[in-house]
């Protein structure tokens, strides 16, 4: 092993996109998956890029941060979201207010 693949690969803090199940055959013609119906159940993180949807598969050691990281970026977008909300409500009063004052001038 070098010391490339023995380093821990960190993950990022925020993800975007979704945590699911794979259930498939891994291919293995031994494998009790290859007949019947049970199948390899893998966690993936499924995500959006630039309008098709992708999913790169996990490693079992990597689903908690990865969960983590996505609840990060779901927190992040909603206070964003609810600052842009707050302007565009503050921006809009004082326009409505700059409106009021003209009309009373005139
Ligand atoms: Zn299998």
């Amino acid at each position: 092993m070098n010391s490339m693949t023995s380093k821990k690969t960190r993950l990022p803090r925020m993800l975007r996109g979704s945590l699911v199940t794979l259930r498939r055959r891994c291919g293995k013609p031994g494998c009790h998956c290859a007949q019947g119906q049970q199948r390899h159940e893998a966690p993936a993180l499924s995500y959006s890029d630039h309008g098709r949807t992708r999913v790169v598969m996990l490693a079992e050691s990597d689903v908690e941060a990865v969960t983590a990281a996505l609840e990060r970026y779901r927190a992040a977008k909603r206070e964003l979201e609810e600052q842009a909300t707050t302007a565009l409500a503050a921006l809009t009063e004082r326009i409505a207010a700059e409106r009021a004052n003209r009309r009373q001038a005139r």
